[in-house]
């Protein structure tokens, strides 16, 4: 074909009116790509065409096919024949391609807007980080605040048309190489490449500014404001997944700290988080592999200087770092979803060491299992209690559950139900560290408590703080009214000792006694009572 010709035709769509014509008749077609154009064509030296409507098997007008021919002279009916006989092959591949494009924009866009979804968003990352030379670039979350009022005042319709004129600002506010996403919900990605944090930052400084400028939604002007948290590669993490990660901390804390602000991810924040990642995979690991165990701290009854029961305390026996403390897993447990499995693990394990225990000669009366919050929302953790006492054979009184004070303010009925539920069994229930909290006193007196723990922080102030005394000398008389034992923590002076047994505080636990030690040392422990406890070295003065 002339290249001229080829411009010519070139971008011509057909009008409504075209296809409606094409419908009727197909042979329309020639009218459309050879009668304005007929003297372009003969100018370039085409003299005749054949040309007919495409139709695709669904029915819809989707093409034209056109034959030019450059001979002069009619040449029977032949390129006609051919025509026709490819219309329908057209039809065929023009329906297919366009089912493809659809499905493939189905899987790799966002229908709403039109932007990357996340996966081909962490597709695009990936290809950026794989590149040579310089490919640094910067990655900006932006989560939209307030979106839920706007949503409950205009409902999800108006909503998701809030998000689409949104997008469609921020399309205007991007160079061409910047690359937009959205995962759903009211978070948005912008990548922008060979970025520094400052390009970023000026980007974000226009782009708040921008958004100002009312949007119209249902004939409401809104205004967006965003939340923005922005990471730099390869500052921030090695791949998509810990740059976004990264983001949305900093957006968080952005949020928290003033709506419509934006905040760098710092190279501390990677740090702690990658930090808490490593640990968090490795204690999946620990967990599976059994290196977790208890240690045991002994309790003591004031009065008498007897073992009242003992508390399990987890220890991480890592290979190399040595015994983890729970200061530093626990956290990390509860934020990666291990809590419940390190529960139950340490349920199990308590009872089975107390019937082995017992089985050996010592005598353990109970034996207190720290739970976090996250257990009590979780109705399988009664009846997993109630199997394993069945399965060591063990009475209930034995066991205690220590829970914190988060578990007592959280006011919801299914919290209330398991607590209940425990304490039916005939298990013990113990308030942790109490004091550090906010509960009231009347909310311990609505819980089915069995023991209250007052906190270590007050124990240490004990002598020398007034307040710390008070305190203490309130929480041991209300608990002793209603009929709870009272422990305190961290015990480790003697005359910390003195001031409690005066005070009638029932059980005494702390290095005064004994740090918290494996179930083998226990035993010695045990069996050496005296040389240990100065509370038997007290009762003998007397
Ligand atoms: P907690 O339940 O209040 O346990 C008492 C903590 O105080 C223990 O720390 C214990 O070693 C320490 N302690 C005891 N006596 C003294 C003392 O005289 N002086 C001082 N300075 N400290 C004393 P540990 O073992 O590091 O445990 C810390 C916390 O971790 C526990 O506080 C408990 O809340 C939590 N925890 C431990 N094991 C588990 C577990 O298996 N599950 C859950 N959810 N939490 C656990
Ligand atoms: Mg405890
Ligand atoms: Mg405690």
């Amino acid at each position: 074909m002339p290249r001229r010709f080829v411009a010519a035709l070139e971008g011509m769509t057909l009008t409504d009116a075209d296809i409606a014509a094409l419908a009727n008749d197909l042979d329309e077609a020639s009218s459309i790509v050879w009668e304005s154009y007929r003297s372009v064509g003969i100018s370039l030296g085409l003299h005749d065409c054949w040309a007919s409507a495409i139709k695709a098997p669904n029915g819809k007008i989707s093409g034209i096919l056109a034959l030019y021919s450059r001979n002069q002279h009619k040449v029977a009916d032949w390129p006609k024949k051919i025509v026709s006989g490819a219309v329908p092959f057209c039809g065929v591949v023009i329906e297919q391609y366009e089912a493809r494009q659809h499905i493939s924009q189905l899987a790799n866009y966002d229908p709403l807007t039109g932007f990357l979804n996340r996966s081909s968003l962490h597709k695009v990352l990936k290809t950026m980080i794989s590149q040579p030379g310089d490919n640094r670039f910067a990655v900006l979350l932006l989560d939209l605040d307030r979106f839920r009022d706007i949503n409950d005042a205009l409902g999800h319709i108006q909503g998701d048309t809030f998000l689409k004129a949104i997008a469609e600002r921020l399309k205007t506010l991007c160079r061409s190489n910047y690359i937009l996403s959205r995962s759903g919900g009211d978070d948005f990605v912008i990548v922008i490449p060979n970025a520094t944090a400052e390009t970023a930052v000026n980007f974000i400084k226009a782009t708040t500014e921008a958004m100002q400028r009312p949007l119209e939604v249902a004939g409401n002007h809104l205004s967006a404001s965003f939340s923005t948290g922005i990471a730099t590669f390869p500052e921030n993490g090695p791949d998509g997944e810990s740059l976004i990660s990264h983001a949305e901390v900093a957006m968080r804390q952005a949020k928290k700290e003033a709506r419509g602000s934006y905040r760098l991810v710092s190279t501390v924040d990677t740090k702690e988080a990658q930090d808490r990642l490593v640990l968090g995979s490795a204690l999946r690991d620990a967990l599976a592999k059994g290196l977790l165990n208890l240690h045991y701290q002994p309790q003591i009854e004031a009065r008498t200087g007897e073992i009242y029961g003992v508390e399990a305390l987890s220890r991480w026996n890592h290979p190399t770092l040595g015994n983890i403390f729970p200061s530093r897993f626990i956290a990390v447990a509860e934020e990666t979803g291990q809590i419940e499995a390190i529960g139950r693990w340490s349920l199990e394990e308590a009872c089975r060491q107390i019937t082995q225990w017992e089985r050996d000669g010592v005598h353990i009366p109970v034996v207190s299992v720290n739970l976090s919050a996250g257990h009590f929302h979780n109705r399988s953790l009664v009846p997993m209690i109630a199997d394993l006492l069945r399965k060591y054979g063990l009475a209930p009184e034995r066991l205690t559950v220590e829970i914190t004070e988060s578990v007592m303010m959280d006011e919801s009925d299914e919290t209330m139900n398991v607590l209940s539920a425990i304490r039916k069994l005939g298990v013990g229930l113990s308030m942790d560290d109490f004091g550090t909290g906010f509960s009231s006193l009347s909310r311990l007196t609505r819980l089915p408590l069995t023991e209250i723990k007052i906190d270590r922080s007050f124990i240490m102030n004990l002598e020398t703080d007034p307040n710390a005394q008070a305190v203490t000398t309130a929480v041991i008389g209300i608990g002793n009214r209603l009929g709870m034992t009272v422990v305190t923590e961290g015990v480790e002076t003697e005359a910390q000792y003195d001031l409690l047994e005066s005070l009638h505080c029932d059980v005494l636990q702390g290095y005064l006694f004994a740090k918290p030690m494996s179930a083998t040392d226990l035993e010695i422990w045990y069996r050496e009572p005296r040389k240990l406890m100065p509370a038997m070295k007290k009762g003998s003065d007397k």
